[in-house]
């Protein structure tokens, strides 16, 4: 049979089917990496957990399950509660699943075999998770490699891999992580289209929000309409609008609107490989810097504002994180990339130099954010800049955002998101004529 034979994952109807050789190649990747790294012994097996159910406090509702992402990009696997383990030298692949009891049928339905997610995952095997210690001694790895390591975004540990007897295996927790989160870093094509249908899934709803968006709206009522920030197969997409309420921007809206595309658009027609990603925040600051210098609300030399880091008065967060399976993405700062520590810059989820297949948000805003302004406003250094008369006109301003999602090419970038970006085209979309954007 054809399925068998390429395994896939879709949800059906005309979603997009996902080839499980996708997982494959990943670990294949993986194993490569880990075969290249002198500290690796011959023998090593990758053990990984994937994740666990959660109920809601002390009930017994379930929370929607999702997988741990390092597990996913290993074995794609959307059940709670498995294992996985590779060999290193073979590349062969095992995944551990719960041995379900007979009442679980009666609830939830059919207990499949573990033929069946053999099948469905395309692993080499599948055993029962209480059988992880006896399958791993017959095998008898040298050393079991198991995931610790820092998320340099939130500052927490992932969850190493732990089972009954793995007292009695040489563990070796540090050297899995930094090798898997770089192949993270790096999209396959095979994980490229899964990328490019969510931001197409994620873009086509942001043009329904806009066309049916009305002054005095919730935004609950919006959500309700479609998911904005769709995920698919745990894949991310993370895409922000900037758009007036009533279908139509004021001279100061269109103004600092046009602002932030300038910068965005700039920063993305130079991106390329070898670009530094903290110069294209600093680009994007010195476009809003010479932007607000034009519409008069700041005055002076945009030199002598960068050296103050006027700049993060109104893009106090980083110019854009990497995307993947978390929409903050992993390896930002691996060894050696250190964090730059000043204002904005500091908030960059990442500071390395753009390479091919590392697929970004580029996320510049203007924000007129009172806490921040009156701080500059304090500081003589930054306060000569200012027209205050200006700045009262923006107080309650609000802020713009206009975040599209790249993936970095051998000659520059390739653009994933498709929304209306320019003022022309977000008025006609909400005025119901946007025939330039998507199949509706
Ligand atoms: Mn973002």
């Amino acid at each position: 049979m054809a399925s068998a034979a390429r395994p896939s994952y879709s949800l059906g109807n005309a979603t997009l089917k996902v080839p499980l050789a996708l997982f494959a190649l990943n670990r294949q990747r993986l194993c490569e990496r880990l075969r290249k790294n002198a500290a690796v012994q011959a023998g090593s097996a990758v053990v990984m957990q994937g994740g666990e159910e959660m109920q809601r406090y002390c009930t017994d509702t379930s929370i929607i399950f999702r997988q741990e992402s390092f597990f996913h990009w290993a074995f794609g696997v959307i059940e709670s509660g498995c294992y996985g383990v590779i060999d290193v030298d073979s590349g062969r692949s095992a995944l551990f699943i719960p041995r379900l009891p007979p009442s679980y049928a009666t609830w939830m339905g059919k207990i499949h075999s573990k033929e069946h997610f053999k099948e469905k995952y395309a692993v080499d095997d599948v055993h029962y998770t209480d059988e992880i210690a006896s399958v791993l001694t017959s095998q008898n790895p040298s050393v079991l490699l198991t995931l610790r390591g820092v998320n340099t975004d939130s500052g927490s540990v992932c969850r190493e891999a732990s089972f009954e007897g793995i007292s009695k295996f040489s563990v070796n927790n540090t050297i899995l992580h930094p090798e898997i989160v770089e192949c993270r870093v790096f999209k396959t094509d095979m994980e490229l289209e899964v990328l490019r249908y969510t931001n197409r899934i994620s873009s086509e709803a942001h043009r329904e929000v806009m066309k049916a968006v009305k002054v005095g709206m919730k935004e609950y009522e919006m959500e309700s309409l479609f998911d904005m920030g769709g995920e698919y197969y745990c894949f991310a997409s993370d895409i922000t609008c900037s758009f007036p309420a009533n279908g139509k921007f004021t001279d100061d809206q269109r103004a600092i609107y046009e602002a932030v595309l300038r910068s965005c658009r700039t920063v993305m027609s130079t991106m390329k490989p070898g670009v530094w990603w903290p110069d294209m925040h600093r680009l994007a600051d010195r476009i809003h810097l010479e932007e607000l210098t034009r519409l008069g609300l700041l005055s002076g030399s945009v030199d002598a504002m960068l050296q103050v880091h006027l700049g993060a008065v109104f893009m106090p967060h980083g110019l854009g994180h990497f995307l993947g399976l978390d929409v903050h993405d992993v390896g930002g700062y691996p060894e050696g990339v250190e964090r730059i520590d000043e204002p904005g810059l500091r908030s960059l989820r990442t500071a390395r130099r753009l390479e091919p297949g590392m697929v970004l948000t580029v996320e510049p805003g203007i924000y007129f954010i009172d806490h921040l302004l009156d701080q500059a406003l304090a500081d003589p250094a930054q306060a000569c800049f200012f027209n205050r008369e200006v700045l009262q006109r923006f107080r309650d301003f609000g802020g713009v955002r206009i975040e599209e999602d790249v993936v970095v090419t051998d000659s520059g970038m390739e653009l994933l998101t498709c929304v209306p970006r320019t003022v022309e085209e977000i008025e006609a979309c909400m005025a119901g004529c946007d025939k330039a954007f998507g199949p509706k």
